[in-house]
């Protein structure tokens, strides 16, 4: 499905910090961030330096109770956390679709594999996993577009 992909391997969590950051920071209006990884892998890691990177100053919490958080950056940004929902049509109770799709923000969705026919279209996968050594993550960049600052950002390094 995806037509490129893109893999860096970080060595710390402020490694991955600064690349996600710095991806905030070039990230348009309509960007949809779909993070897939085990418990621990680090999306809300780098959820956290995206957000940095966005502008976001104040605290970027796991919305693992809450579902959904939002802040307010250079751009809006919506931050889900899937890992808690058990059915589909919950996503509509929570909102997803209306935010997911809105376009005028940056969006990332955590435990997005969960429900893969749910995702907004086109999205950019971020799928992260563990190294060897316990600090070490691949974190695997996919998407069907090249067209996007993200991309930009990836490969010119
Ligand atoms: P998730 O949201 O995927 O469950 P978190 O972002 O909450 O994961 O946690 C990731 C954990 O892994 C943090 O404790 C972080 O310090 C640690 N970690 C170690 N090395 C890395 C790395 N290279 N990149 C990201 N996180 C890392
Ligand atoms: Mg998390």
């Amino acid at each position: 499905m995806a037509d490129i992909s893109f893999t860096v391997v970080t060595r710390s969590p402020e490694e991955t910090a600064a690349l996600a950051e710095r991806l905030g920071a070039a990230a348009e209006a309509g960007t949809v961030l779909c993070l897939v990884g085990d418990l621990g892998a680090g999306k809300t890691l780098f959820t956290q330096g995206f957000a940095r990177g966005l502008g976001v100053t104040g605290e970027v919490t796991s919305p693992t109770f809450a579902l959904m958080n939002q802040y307010n950056g250079r751009l809006p940004v919506t931050h889900f956390d899937l890992y808690r929902l058990d059915r589909e049509e919950e996503l509509d109770d929570i909102g997803f679709y209306e935010y997911a799709e809105d376009g005028r923000g940056v969006v990332l969705i955590e435990w997005a594999d969960k429900f893969p026919d749910a995702l907004p279209e086109p999205h950019i996968r971020l799928e992260i996993e563990r190294g060897e050594t316990e600090n070490e993550r691949r974190l695997t960049f996919s998407a069907t577009e090249e067209d996007n600052a993200l991309w930009r950002v990836l490969t010119e390094k």
